[in-house]
């Protein structure tokens, strides 16, 4: 790039960066993920290190945040509130000890307290002769914004402290999960638009200049740093957060200290493990030195202290240009657009194509090809499109239109009245659909051949060695010997796993089959009541709806399938080529209604369970009779919640739900 260009990208991505600390921190209303800010902030922090030249006056990289904007009166911080550096990576940790290391002296032992990065707002507070009596947001550092009156509706806010001194300390003001999303339902329901996230549903409503509204939000808050004061005789920053609880105030309790960095690093990994059940949402992790002296010592820039850090976790949502749309055809002829992203990290992985769901979908969120996107990717949840950024198109972009012929074998395609999804109407000859029909009898919850996944049951269909299910159990060494990458070993592997599954219980090859509406759960209680192939293909609607959890539509499905020809010879074909079927499991326990605290009650689990996996306890509840789903609603009647259990928990107490521990939980079963 030419000088030129350069600075006109420096001052392309100051006025971006300009525009989205307004939102930010004026609106409470970011455009885009916080991964996309950082990573423009990174990319002129490194133009304006290269050039010092090109740096301006007025480049966000000088200020520490947002100014205050609105009614609320404008004050003065005794010292400034000061943001923190990053760090991204571990290694970026390690540069960080060994600069505090450097700049303390190699014999110094230090320590590290690691706290967990909550996202919500910095805020001070102030008690004169232990009564609380001012309360002022971070705003840009040196000048924050009066809320004190909405402070004093947070609960975990003491008015009066244990002891009668005057003291600062600050915190960070935050929304739980539970009262995000309730909050996020009530906004909907009253057509105003949603917040984008817990830190801007925490600031929004500090700035309600009627504090009954801030009330009802249910904020909360964690103290993590004394601030002006006379306790000088503390001399490391965890026994000031020690003091802090006493006095009252709420510290986290997942805060601790370490000696070295090695097991910081493992607690953070731990943390960003447990994240998800965390009760509220956190982006990072903080570390701070330990010793107040060497805190001192080590002193601060103008925007951070240089004592302190902070460990951002791998971005969930990150931005990303939609270079195309593709469609992909699933077992039962359904498509599926999927994105075609320019790739692009997100929560760790490289990611290039994310879901669209359908057709619907895609005009509800006006997203257009061309566009750059807000993509999303939390826990093991396939990526996501989650909004287009409208204010970045140029009118290149373009709309996707649904083709009228399945692009994979040229047939009509049909969306039925009250469907969303848009078929591939030729069910037994479309390619796509026979393979993907192919992958799921294979797959872990049916036939779960080891070693056969999407990829070799592609290259065995494209071979031509198989066309149905039944082409599994005649595949030959030999000729599976010729394929690319097929060696000895995992040929012997792969026709010893396939012969092993023959063996496997009714269910399974039921679900294998791939009969509409027939899920994991479904099978099973097909295989539980007929326990035989046999008995199943002579059983009548009547016997057939009346399966437990069988609708209408489902007990239809598998009629009609069972009446089919073509599925009878197959199974025939299956029968003949040794593949069990019957059913090898437990009989469910039927035991009278009135005395069985599990029967027809629905249940959710939460939290780690010390002395089971969770699929077997959902296993003895179903075979009482109970049911088990995977979220807190007001049908829910039971929740057990083990160990460090997290929103579910504090839903299932706003809904006033039963709650068991496991320990109850065994017990009632015993
Ligand atoms: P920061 O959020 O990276 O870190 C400093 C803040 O961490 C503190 O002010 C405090 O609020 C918070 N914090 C939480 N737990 C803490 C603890 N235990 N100890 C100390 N502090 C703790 O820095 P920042 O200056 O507040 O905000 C900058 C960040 O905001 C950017 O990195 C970006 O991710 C985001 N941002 C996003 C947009 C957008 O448009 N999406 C715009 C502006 C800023």
């Amino acid at each position: 790039m030419t000088i030129v260009n350069i600075k006109k990208r420096a001052n392309e991505i100051r006025t971006l960066l300009h525009q989205y600390n307004y939102e930010y921190y004026a609106l409470d209303n970011p455009s885009v993920p916080d991964a996309e800010f950082d990573r423009l902030m990174q990319e002129l922090i490194k133009i304006e290190s290269d050039y010092p030249e090109l740096r301006t006056e007025d480049s966000p990289t000088v200020r520490v945040g947002g100014a205050a904007v609105s009614k609320f009166e404008k004050v003065q911080h005794l010292n400034p509130m000061l943001s923190l550096s990053n760090a991204y990576s571990m290694e970026d940790l390690n540069e960080f000890d060994k600069r505090v290391r450097a700049e303390v002296g190699p014999d110094a032992e230090i320590e590290y307290v690691g706290e967990l990065k909550i996202d919500g707002l910095a805020i001070s507070l102030k008690y004169q002769s232990g009564v609380f009596h001012d309360g002022v947001t971070r705003g840009d550092g040196t000048e924050g914004e009066r809320v004190f009156e909405n402070l004093r509706t947070i609960k975990s806010i003491p008015l009066r402290l244990k002891q009668p001194i005057d003291i600062e300390v600050r915190g960070e003001v935050f929304m739980p999960k539970s009262s995000f999303e309730k909050s996020n339902v009530d906004r909907l329901a009253n057509g105003e638009e949603p917040f984008a996230n817990c830190r801007n549903a925490a600031a929004g409503s500090l700035r309600q200049l009627d504090p009954k509204i801030a009330a009802k939000r249910n904020l909360d808050i964690f103290i993590y740093a004394l601030g002006e004061n006379d306790l000088s005789y503390l001399q490391n920053h965890d026994e000031s957060l020690q003091v802090l609880n006493e006095l009252g105030f709420k510290t986290n309790s997942l805060t601790k200290t370490f000696s070295n960095m090695e097991n910081l690093q493992a607690y953070i990994q731990q943390i960003h493990e447990d994240r998800p059940s965390l009760p509220y949402e956190i982006d990072g992790f903080v570390v701070k030195v330990n010793q107040l002296g060497y805190q001192q010592k080590l002193g601060m820039t103008s925007k951070a202290p240089k004592w302190a850090i902070a460990y951002k976790f791998p971005a969930e949502e990150v931005v990303s240009k939609i270079l195309d749309i593709e469609l992909t055809i699933g077992r039962t002829g359904q498509l599926t657009p999927t994105a075609i992203l320019e790739p692009v990290q997100v929560a760790g992985t490289t990611v290039g194509r994310a879901t669209l769901h359908n057709e619907d979908i895609i005009k509800a969120k006006g997203i257009k090809i061309g566009d750059y996107a807000v993509i999303r990717k939390a826990g093991d949840i396939i990526p996501e499109v989650v909004r287009p950024i409208v204010e970045r198109r140029t009118g290149e972009e373009f709309e996707f239109v649904l083709p009228t012929e399945c692009p994979e074998c040229g047939s009509d395609l049909e969306r039925l009245d009250g469907e969303v999804a848009t078929r591939c109407i030729n069910h037994t000859g479309c390619p796509a659909q026979v393979r993907e029909g192919l992958i799921h009898f294979v797959s872990r919850d049916a036939m779960n051949v080891d070693g056969l996944g999407e990829k070799v049951v592609n290259q065995l269909f494209s071979n031509g060695l198989i066309h149905t299910v039944a082409d599994l159990y005649r595949l030959r060494k030999e000729d599976l010997l010729k394929l690319d990458r097929m060696g000895a070993k995992s040929v012997d592997n792969l026709l010893q796993a396939i012969e092993v599954s023959k063996q496997n219980s009714l269910e399974r090859l039921i679900l294998g089959l791939g009969i509409r509406h027939i899920g994991k759960n479904g099978a099973k209680k097909l295989a539980q009541k007929f326990e035989t192939m046999e008995q199943l293909k002579i059983a009548t609607f009547d016997e057939l709806i009346t399966t437990e959890d069988m609708g209408d539509k489902t007990a239809d499905s598998v009629y009609t399938f069972l009446h089919h020809t073509e599925s009878l010879a197959l199974l025939d074909e299956l029968a003949q080529l040794g593949v069990n079927m019957k059913y090898k499991g437990p009989k469910p326990v039927v035991v009278a209604a009135g005395d069985n605290p599990f029967a027809e009650k629905i249940f959710v689990l939460t939290g780690t369970l010390h002395q089971m996996k969770r699929n077997e306890a959902k296993a003895l509840i179903e075979s009482r009779g109970g049911k088990v789903t995977g979220s807190v609603s007001a049908n829910t009647d039971v929740l057990i919640a083990g160990e460090k259990a997290g929103s579910k928990l504090t839903n299932a107490q706003d809904l006033g739900v039963e709650i068991w521990s496991e320990e109850k939980f065994i017990e009632i079963i015993q």
